[in-house]
């Protein structure tokens, strides 16, 4: 077991045969959970123009404190009010333009309120005044080229004025479930037959990690009907397959690929669960196939997979985030191989579940997070800082 890939060298080997894919123009709106492929400048300044961070008064800080004639109002979304000259104010809202020889707006909460002539506390220049530009000024970065798009960067985007955005293009990704005992949930289960699971859930890290999925089904354990799924999914950006990479003698996905041109490059990776994981290529297509249990399929994705599918769309940060936190139990370390223990997040600690064998996939619904157990002897003590992945 010394001798198998290690999950880092498994990933490296990985992402080193990863080419970008092209670019397109993503309509902000759409641009939710895409990575940006050029940088992203703002196309205004923001705020456009000094704007009022307070209902209030405009004023000239060097009439204050006094008592000053009311000469106009400024409100959000109306052109620049009269001018302040010495000894006026304008009424103003939040947002609306400071005119022109104001430097300051005395919140309405430290005035009289007055209507023609009010009597303001003391401000000085630049008190509650957004200047032009404040957040950021036309032409500067936004969004670097290799974040990922989301919310927050939607939001800033679209504030500076940019109605669409460069991405790196959705990966098309071909999944394709193997075994004979498959079935489709919905319909009923015949002898020695289970639901399929791998491929739907699948489809749905895919949506997630911002791919497009094809779903080729389920095929039988069946030389001929495996070899037509494969050579079809071979079409995609990525063919992902789950089962049949094992060394049973139904397990034919490793043979099936290598004779539709596929070069492995690596198969079995010291980790629990997913170990017979392989990857391999096809020209530019890149093909993993995925053990078939469950929760190696979905442990595989998140490792080896989604990073991939970040890198094909240009992402410059591309492998797994860890996050530290620590145990609220204990845990045994497996000697031979990094284990990926599925837990759920309890306030600051990080509760493993009862149920870790890798087919085990209802249990798993109930985590909400992967914790790496590095291989070594003996166990990990409750209280023990680790790294985990958010499922
Ligand atoms: P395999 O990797 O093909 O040897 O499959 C390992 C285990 O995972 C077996 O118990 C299979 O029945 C099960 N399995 C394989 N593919 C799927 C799937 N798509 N959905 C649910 N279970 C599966
Ligand atoms: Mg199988």
């Amino acid at each position: 077991m010394g001798d198998l890939l290690t999950i880092g060298d498994a990933l490296a080997r990985v992402l080193e045969r990863v080419q970008p894919l092209s670019a397109e123009d993503v309509p902000l709106a759409d641009a939710a959970g895409r990575v940006a492929a050029d940088p992203a400048a703002a196309a205004i300044d923001l705020p456009p123009f000094p704007s009022s961070a307070m209902d209030g008064y405009a004023v000239r800080s060097g009439d204050t404190p006094g008592t000053l004639r009311v000469i106009g109002q400024s409100a959000a979304g109306h052109p620049a009010s009269l001018p302040v000259v010495a000894g006026t104010s304008i009424a103003i809202s939040t947002g609306a333009v400071v005119p022109e020889g104001a430097d300051a707006v005395v919140p309405v909460e430290r005035t009289d309120g007055g209507a023609e002539a009010v009597a303001v506390e003391a401000v000085a220049p630049g008190d509650n005044v957004r200047p032009r530009g404040g957040d950021v000024h036309a032409g500067d970065v936004v969004v670097t080229a290799g974040s990922a798009i989301g919310p927050v960067q939607i939001g800033a985007l679209a504030g500076s004025g940019v109605s669409t955005v460069r991405c790196g293009r959705r990966p098309r990704v071909a999944v394709l479930a193997t075994g004979s005992e498959l079935r489709r949930s919905g319909e009923p289960l015949g002898p020695g037959e289970i639901y399929e699971s791998n491929g739907v859930m699948l489809a749905a890290q895919l949506q997630r990690a911002g791919a497009v999925p094809e779903l080729l089904g389920a095929v039988a354990d069946d030389r001929t009907a495996t070899r037509a799924a494969l050579e079809r999914g071979l079409d995609a950006d990525v063919l992902v397959t789950s089962g049949g990479v094992s060394v049973g003698e139904h397990d034919l996905v490793r043979d099936l690929l290598a004779e539709l041109g596929v070069v492995e490059v690596f198969w079995r990776v010291a980790v629990k669960p997913g170990k017979p994981i392989a990857f391999g290529t096809r020209e530019a297509t890149l093909v993993f196939g995925l053990p078939g249990n469950p929760v190696s399929s979905l442990v595989g994705f998140e490792l080896f997979v989604r990073p991939a599918l970040l890198a094909l769309q240009g992402a410059s940060s591309a492998a797994p985030a860890y996050l530290p936190g620590r145990l609220a139990s204990p845990l045994r370390r497996n000697p031979g191989r990094d284990e990926l223990v599925r837990a759920r997040r309890e306030g600051a600690r990080l509760a493993p579940l009862v149920g870790q064998e890798s087919h085990m996939i209802a249990r798993a619904a109930a985590a909400d997070a992967l914790v790496l157990v590095p291989r070594g002897e003996g166990e990990l003590a409750a209280g023990e800082e680790v790294s985990w992945l958010p499922l």
